[in-house]
């Protein structure tokens, strides 16, 4: 930077600015602290997070940047100040993390915050102490070059604010998340996230990806990584690629840059899983660290007061460098190994032959070429643990409400005719998941409707996603589950719902976990039905299963004992009739 001194925007300069809340939550602020150490040169940035069990107390940011002159210290907290730009000019070629000069003045005004400055050239350092955005306190102090930010009490004068904030650990979580892009976006710089007294993580700083990958995420993962290397006559996009890992099926672990900055692109998630074509399974996620290297006046980051999205001029070619990209570099790979079955590619779950002592666990049948019991054995496992207790396996009594069952049509809808002689379609899937979740309701919270496992399934977890099962596990508990922290964000699983047959190998497990935090967004009053829902779901019986006459039987009758249920927990129906009537409308008989 030609000249380092901070100055105040003109008004035709902030008029240009998009404006909005920069400040949401405790990672917002970390957010802002880190990208001013980015741009100040920093080679190794700390962050230090203390917490009690109500909410984040206090933010530490520790850089060795070029630190700040006693004159421009306090200037730094004034509203559109800045040393980034100078005109509205400027804001069409950004190289900066930063632009708007109001990240400090947004963040001192709803907290406290001590800055400690000093520039490499400078004798002595400057200290400032704010609260809600008041200087309260200036002086002269011995301080190592660099810059150190602390910030408390967020959000102790704006009530409504702080009236958003999650329970601690998704707050956790969400700096956690914040920390690791960062350290993704900018591998030659040494980032160290510190919280209570122990280091959740540290990376070398040496300017190698892979490295800072593997001290993030471990060694098994980066084995499985594949190399992007940029195409000639594209944009280039450089970083790593890994089919999804294990049973993981959420998009937490695609990490996406532009020229370093990290961002949100539901655009370039999807060419990002385009470009593994047919081999990734419906809903099915990658892991991904990329950065596309964009010529600064191709894209608009002064689109979201957050900068968290950003505008190309074109955004179709940014997708096509991307997709192609990691095509090209997965068939590369695919082709190195001389595996073309994408299920041979896949890594299984990691942990899935710790309990290969268990006969029944769900491996993938082969192909069963005649209709005999062996095809339906799974679903009978699946369905006779939903039975309320009592049910026998005989067909119902006589005179009873049940309806007369036809058959089955496409392995999915059970065709009957009611005892009022309608027309019945049942959707399989509903039915069960409404019985399993009913079932899950009437027992809430009873110690007996757990199932223990003969073997604890340990289920290591990335940092936030461990934070956020800590957030339901209340709902987890109260679902049946036996669950425990284990330390170093594993989790020991004892027991799991009673009656929710998939559910005893760890690959089901964690993916059960990962399904259930990645529901657990929204209203905390509505979470444990969420929770609910989803171990429903997964526990019931998919489409396009063929069941034979006797499991169609139980699961009516299930689906029956508790009075006739139309709709299945998430709103589908789960039974379509048609009377009389509609079937003469149907026919125009009338
Ligand atoms: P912006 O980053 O958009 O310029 P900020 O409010 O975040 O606005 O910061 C204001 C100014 O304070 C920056 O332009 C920069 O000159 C100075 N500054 C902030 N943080 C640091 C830091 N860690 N090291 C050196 N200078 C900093
Ligand atoms: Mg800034």
């Amino acid at each position: 930077m030609a000249d380092p001194t901070i100055h105040l925007l003109d008004e035709e300069t902030i008029s240009h600015i998009a404006a909005g809340e920069v400040v949401e939550r405790p990672a917002s602020v970390v957010k802002e602290l880190v990208e001013n150490a980015i741009d100040a040169g920093a080679t190794r940035i700390r962050v230090l997070v203390k917490s009690d069990t109500a909410e984040i107390r206090r933010i530490i940011v520790i850089d060795d940047g070029r630190g700040m002159s006693p004159e421009d210290a306090p200037l730094a907290f004034r509203q559109h100040a800045t040393s980034k730009i100078k005109t509205a000019g400027d804001l069409a070629e950004i190289s900066t993390l930063g632009f708007r000069g109001e990240a400090l003045a947004s963040i001192a005004a709803v907290s406290e915050v001590t800055l400690t400055s000093r520039r490499r050239e400078d004798v002595a350092g400057i200290k400032i102490t704010l609260s809600g955005g008041m200087i309260t306190d200036l002086s002269e102090c011995a301080a190592p070059p660099g810059t150190m930010i602390e910030v408390r009490s967020l959000f102790f004068n704006t009530p409504a604010r702080r009236k958003f904030l999650r329970t601690v650990s998704t707050e956790l979580a969400h700096v956690f998340d914040l920390m690791e892009r960062s350290a993704l976006s900018h591998p030659e710089i040494s980032f160290q996230l510190m919280h209570q007294e122990k280091e959740k993580f540290a990376t070398p700083g040496r300017g190698d990806l892979l490295e800072t990958i593997q001290s993030l995420f471990g060694g098994d993962l980066a084995r499985t990584l594949i190399t992007l290397s940029p195409l000639r006559g594209e944009m280039p996009v450089v970083g790593y690629v890994a089919y999804p890992l294990g049973s993981r099926t959420n998009r937490n672990q695609i990490y996406i840059s532009v020229n370093g900055r990290q961002i949100a692109s539901p655009s370039l998630v999807r060419a990002i899983r385009d470009g593994f074509g047919t081999s990734l399974a419906k809903g099915e996620y990658p892991f991904a660290v990329i950065d596309c290297l964009i010529n600064p006046g191709d894209v608009d980051v002064n689109v979201h007061p957050t900068k968290r999205e950003v505008k190309f001029s074109s955004e179709r070619q940014v997708m096509d460098a991307v997709r192609t990209t990691v095509w090209s570099a997965v068939t590369e790979k695919a082709q190195e190994h001389l595996i073309h079955t994408p299920a041979v590619l896949k890594p299984l779950p990691i942990l899935r032959d710790q309990v290969s002592d268990q006969p029944s666990l769900e491996l993938p049948r082969p192909q069963v070429v005649s209709e005999g019991a062996a095809t339906y054995g799974r679903s009978d496992r699946q369905l006779r643990v939903t039975e309320p207790a009592g049910t026998s396996l005989s067909p119902p009594d006589e005179g009873s409400h049940l309806p007369r069952l036809l058959g089955q049509v496409n392995g999915t809808y059970i065709i009957a005719i009611s005892d009022e002689g309608e027309l019945m379609i049942i959707d399989q899937h509903a039915a069960h998941e409404k019985i399993a979740f009913d079932l899950l309701q009437k027992r809430e919270g009873d110690a007996s409707a757990s199932q223990q496992l003969l073997v604890p399934v340990m289920v290591p977890l990335s940092r936030k996603d461990a934070a956020l099962v800590l957030d339901a596990i209340g709902d987890l508990r109260a679902a049946g589950f036996v669950i425990e922290e284990f330390g170093g964000d594993t989790f020991a699983v004892q027991a799991v719902p009673a009656g929710q047959a998939k559910l005893d190998n760890p690959g089901e497990i964690e993916s059960l976990l990962l399904e259930v935090i990645e529901g657990i967004r929204g209203p905390a009053s509505e979470r444990r039905l969420r929770v609910f829902k989803t171990i429903a779901c997964r526990a019931a019986i998919k489409g396009n299963t063929p069941l034979s006459q006797e499991q169609m039987e139980r699961l009516v009758q299930q689906l029956f004992s508790a009075g006739p249920p139309y709709t299945c927990p998430h709103g589908r129906p789960a039974i379509v009739r048609f009377g009389s009537a509609d079937l003469e409308f149907l026919f125009r008989r009338r």
